[in-house]
């Protein structure tokens, strides 16, 4: 249970800014001593990055600069924020990301606190995806100590929360994210969009039967199959991209017809995701008494998947799981209201930043202090 608002207020808005990658996003919220919070309004634009095939930083850059102070106009005008009802607070992420698209709403959001004389909170990116799930019971369930698998663009891990800043990460992605390996590889088969994981998604529901064809690919399953790395505590998703660049060369002389373009996504995204599993039920092997904490949940763009979350459900029966929590996709993916709630919780404990704090590339989620805000 958050504790009684110590700013002394009982209703307090917050103003919150995502700039991480390539979403601009702008939330509003109200905060009413408890209650669950309202999320008064969110507006996102997303950088196109369909013809470059991937995030480009300096134009992802551009996007935020052209983009952010447009979208808090929007906000406040739509909301009448002025004067005498302008927010108690305002959070921005200020890693890990790219310092460029970083640095825009960090600036943008420290101007805004200096204009509104109020409290400014620099948010760490991934503390958002962990206590977004949170929200919806106002800070009651998950109770910690809780797993989740975070899996997006940008990150792959599972952690175990243990309080608000107290993070493990269990196990981490040794090269890239399973959403950029999702991509990656299903741009090989032809699928096109900007997020080309969630359009594999519905490919695949569109070709049900197809995508059961039986086709000759062996994917790779990394780590797996090395004796000396069987245990290893750490996701891979490269090798997927040379498998499927292996297979198409070696199958069908990267051709890809409309008849065996369904089944081809199906092996890509099955193999990914068993991956993801086997690397989780290696973390409760290696880590046993993880067999002792029965809430799960299930974040980040890639978890926001249908196939991936029946498959985990169906892992973790055996243990002990009793709750699992998937946040809605909308909050799943990057969004400002994430980092409005995790600085509703850490404001609500004491914690504010100061206005010299700087974008942080890097920022581990492990070892947080509250002086590290
Ligand atoms: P995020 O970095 O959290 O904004 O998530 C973006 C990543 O999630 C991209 O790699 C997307 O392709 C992927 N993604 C989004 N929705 C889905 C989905 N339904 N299934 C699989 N991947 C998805
Ligand atoms: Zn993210």
């Amino acid at each position: 249970m958050l504790r009684q608002l110590r700013c002394g207020i009982r209703t307090y808005k917050v103003l919150a800014i995502e700039s991480s990658c390539d979403d601009s996003c702008v939330s509003l919220i109200e905060r009413s001593a408890g209650t669950k919070p309202v999320v008064l309004d969110h507006v996102k634009s997303t950088l196109n990055s369909v013809k470059a095939g991937g995030v480009i930083p300096t134009s992802a850059h551009l996007h935020h600069q052209k983009s952010i102070a447009g979208l808090v106009k929007q906000i406040l005008q739509k909301h009448s924020i002025k004067g005498v009802n302008c927010p108690e607070l305002v959070c921005v992420t200020r890693g890990p990301g790219m310092p460029g698209s970083l640095s825009i709403g960090v600036d943008t959001a420290k101007g805004l606190s200096v204009a509104w004389g109020c409290q400014f909170l620099g948010v760490h990116h991934m503390l958002g995806h962990l206590l977004i799930p949170r929200l919806e019971s106002n800070g009651e369930e998950p109770q910690f100590p809780f797993l989740s698998l975070l899996a997006s663009g940008g990150h792959t891990m599972l952690v175990l929360s243990r309080s608000l800043l107290d993070h493990e990460i269990l196990v981490n992605t040794i090269d890239i994210a399973a959403g950029d390996a999702l991509d990656k590889c299903a741009r090989e088969i032809g699928i096109q969009g900007n997020m080309i994981g969630k359009e594999l998604e519905s490919f695949l529901n569109e070709n049900p039967e197809l995508s059961l064809k039986d086709i000759p690919w062996k994917m790779p399953q990394p780590l797996k199959n090395k004796p000396k790395r069987v245990d290893t505590l750490g996701f891979s998703f490269t090798p997927f991209i040379s498998g499927v660049k292996l297979s198409l060369e070696r199958y069908h002389n990267n051709e890809v017809t409309d008849e065996l373009k369904p089944a081809m996504g199906f092996k890509i995204q099955e193999a990914i995701f068993d991956h993801i599993i086997d690397r989780v039920l290696v973390a409760y092997k290696v880590r046993p008494e993880l067999n002792q904490i029965n809430t799960f949940v299930c974040s980040g763009g890639v978890a926001a998947n249908q196939r991936l979350r029946v498959k985990l459900q169906t892992a973790l029966k055996s243990h002990g799981v009793e709750n699992f929590h998937f946040p809605p996709p909308a909050l799943c993916t990057d969004n400002a209201i994430m980092i409005g709630w995790a600085g509703i919780e850490l404001y609500e404990n004491g914690i504010t930043s100061g206005l010299d704090v700087t974008p942080l590339r890097k920022w581990s989620v492990e070892g947080l202090e509250k002086s590290d805000f």
